[in-house]
């Protein structure tokens, strides 16, 4: 049997000859503003810790100590006999926290898209996405049995187009902060059309958690959107919140029919327990410490100026996701070692996660750097850059 190993050497010699090979880093280190990476301190401008809380002293201890009292692994999956007191607590705290009746808990975000939309969608409906969309709201799409249209991004009259076309029961879902462009979806036109249409509105709020809304709720609360005009908000616990896993929150009837029905939840072990108690003082350091949305945003305005300055290429995002367009991935890889090569770490994101012709530099700021970090990034940046 040569045929497997031909095909894998094959995509390997493809990847190399087009540059778009992949490769981890290894870090020496936790998560922070600086990263240590084969022994030399890097500031760090690609991680998702937005908040800075992966690290969060109260947030460790809570960790530490939950493993004390609930152990390491939860042992089964949550219907078998994986659920403890900390889930539910999450769960409890995640549903007040989004004003939805209810939060069921994933151990991943890419678990929970492609199990939601999967076990709601039936062959005959139909579903449809912005082209935008996370791998994993797309994934899920594609494997429903579903209609799957995608729609030109963030485009309301080509969603109308489509709405009017769909057949059967009809799903949008959306990002509500795109994770490569760091741009949001139009929720409040999306939920109008979506509700004219008796369409149900999904929303991916991985990036707008933690993050938006007066009190970090997300992109949903900062739109204002109750449960009726968002039945499905998503989010993840592994980016702004700092810890791990995802959830889903909505009603009652849309929770309790997910927990019977979704492969993705009943055929997995549940999240370790200490990881739900660690989310629920992460929740906390979230409400109590508002000045680090505050501070992040003012890290954003600083940097946007000073790029803007420099003439460099920004993109339309307000937030925390600040890429700057290359184009050519020979190029963005380049631009990226040359980073490194000044002490800066921030990742080159080419295609297949992004169109061809639309590689970047994907910088993300945190509420953990501080404002002479971001000059620092944006001195290197005006030195580094070829037209800048
Ligand atoms: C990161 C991300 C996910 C996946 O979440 P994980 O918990 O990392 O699996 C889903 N959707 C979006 C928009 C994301 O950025």
């Amino acid at each position: 049997m040569e045929a497997f190993p031909q095909r894998l050497r094959a995509l390997l010699d493809e990847r190399h000859a087009t540059g778009l090979y992949r490769q981890c880093l290894t870090l020496e280190s936790a998560q922070g503003p600086l990263v240590r990476l084969d022994g030399r301190d890097y500031l760090n401008f690609c991680s998702n810790d937005y908040l800075g809380l992966a690290a969060h002293p109260r947030i460790v201890a809570s960790l530490r100590e939950a493993a004390t009292t609930w152990g390491v692994g939860s042992g089964a999956s949550h219907l078998v006999c994986g659920h403890s007191a900390p889930h539910r607590e999450l769960e409890e705290a995640l549903a007040e926290f989004t004003g939805r009746p209810r939060a069921l808990l994933f151990s991943s975000g890419y678990a929970a898209n492609t199990g939601v939309l999967q076990a709601l969608l039936k062959p005959g409906d139909t579903v449809l996405q912005d082209r935008l969309n996370h791998a994993s709201l797309l994934d899920g799409g594609l494997h429903s049995g579903a209609r799957f249209r995608r729609f030109a991004h963030n485009d309301c009259d080509a969603l109308a187009r489509r709405l009017a076309q769909a057949e059967g029961p009809t799903l949008v879902a959306v990002d509500g902060v795109f994770s490569m462009d760091g741009d949001s979806a139009p929720l409040e036109e999306l939920a109008r059309l979506c509700s004219e249409q008796e369409a149900w509105l999904m929303v991916d709020d991985a990036h707008g958690f933690g993050v938006l809304g007066a009190n970090g709720a997300g992109s949903v609360a900062a739109a204002g959107l109750n449960e009726t005009q968002v039945p499905i908000l998503m989010a993840t616990l592994g980016k702004a919140l700092g810890t791990s896993g995802a959830f889903i929150a909505g009603s009652e009837l849309l929770i309790e029919a997910l927990i019977q029905s979704t492969r993705n939840y009943i055929y997995t072990t549940a999240m370790p327990p200490a990881i739900a108690a660690a989310s629920v003082t992460a929740l906390a350091v979230l409400r109590e410490e508002a000045w680090r949305r505050d501070h992040l945003g003012d890290l954003i305005t600083l940097f946007r100026a000073g790029a803007k300055a420099l003439g460099l290429p920004l993109m339309a995002s307000t937030s925390a996701i600040q890429p700057l367009l290359v184009g050519d991935a020979g190029q963005a890889m380049l631009l990226s070692q040359r980073l490194r090569e000044q002490g800066l770490l921030i990742s080159a994101i080419r295609p297949p996660t992004v169109a061809a012709g639309t590689s970047r530099l994907r910088i993300t700021l945190s509420a953990a750097h501080d404002s002479a970090q971001v000059e620092r990034l944006l001195a290197t940046l005006g030195d580094l850059w070829p037209h800048a």
